[in-house]
């Protein structure tokens, strides 16, 4: 029996033929960020007057002058010379690589004078990506991960990075990493931050942030930091890691420790050097990819959170 065929992507015949021109796409935001009906971005109010040319005009935030805006007021796109056909091809190439785009690929691809606009361009969209997923249920899987830092440092393990195992020393600092900790729900949601630290106290905030306290198992590796877990009520199992064992039946961090590897071959591939400083939007941009991966209308839910 054959299998339903995920579509989860526009080809690029696809996107040619659903944005010909600026206006389909203008229409396209619209529907968008507007399904109920166009409301003025300032006040809310749902009977702007239509001025033609994908602008409105409100007359109840401002009665005597009244207030324009265009379908752009208040997105990403507002504020950038660049037509929204631009944008969404921008879009689209970031959704259509596993690994992700570099703004430098980009602006070769698009073939935009300035790498400025490239590099504004991926964030602001990155930024657009972020999303808050309900609190993950069922099996999940908790783990961290290191990112940058000296290339010597490599190929050392990365257990040697958690900065010894004492609860408050800082994890990854000394060797100039960047932590990132992760929980995924088996079948289901990542959710994953940059932290200061591997301390219990940062590991076990994430945890009751993300996860529901009606988990059924959350598995980790041994490291200590996730051991108030227990404390906290939650059924959490270990993986010893430090003893060879990687699967202990329904026992493993296998699924975070593949989104990590999609995540840093992304980073370490296309971005090469990632700030801690941008750290973030990229775990948002990487989340969000993982999150929608089997979602068909993936770059209609995009549009709509930028
Ligand atoms: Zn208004």
């Amino acid at each position: 029996m054959p299998t339903k065929k995920r579509i989860h992507q526009l080809t690029v015949g696809q996107f040619e033929a659903a944005f010909p021109d600026e206006d389909a796409c203008c229409a396209y935001l619209v529907a968008h960020r507007w399904p109920e009906g166009v409301t003025c971005p300032r006040c809310g109010a749902t009977n702007p007057h239509a001025l033609g040319n994908w602008h409105w005009q409100c007359y109840q935030c401002a009665p005597q002058t009244s207030y324009r805006f265009s379908h752009i007021a208040g997105t990403i796109f507002e504020n950038t010379n660049k037509p929204l056909r631009d944008w969404f091809r921008v879009i689209h190439l970031m959704l259509a690589s596993k690994k992700g785009m570099s703004a430098l690929q980009i602006m070769r691809y698009m073939g935009f004078g300035s790498y400025k606009t490239a590099w504004y361009m991926c964030h602001r969209v990155r930024a657009a990506l972020i999303e808050h997923p309900e609190k993950l249920a069922g099996i999940v899987e908790v783990d961290e991960t290191f990112v940058g830092g000296k290339t010597r440092n490599r190929h050392k393990d990365r257990r040697g990075d958690r900065g010894g195992t004492g609860p408050n020393k800082p994890g990854g600092i000394g060797s100039g990493k960047t932590p990132v900790v992760g929980a995924v729900q088996r079948k289901g949601n990542v959710v994953a931050r940059v932290i200061a630290t591997v301390s219990t106290e940062l590991l076990t905030g994430f945890v009751k942030e993300a996860v529901s306290h009606k988990v059924s198992l959350i598995c980790t590796d041994q490291w200590s930091g996730y051991k108030r877990l227990d404390v906290e009520g939650y059924p959490h199992e270990v993986i010893h890691h430090n003893n060879g064992q990687y699967v202990n039946g329904v026992v493993h961090t296998n699924t975070i420790e593949g989104f990590w590897s999609i995540f840093k071959r992304g980073v370490v591939g296309s971005y090469h050097k990632v700030s801690r400083k941008y750290l973030p939007l990229y775990v948002a941009e990487f989340q969000f990819r993982y999150n929608n991966r089997a979602n068909e209308d993936i770059f209609g839910t995009a549009i709509s959170g930028c």
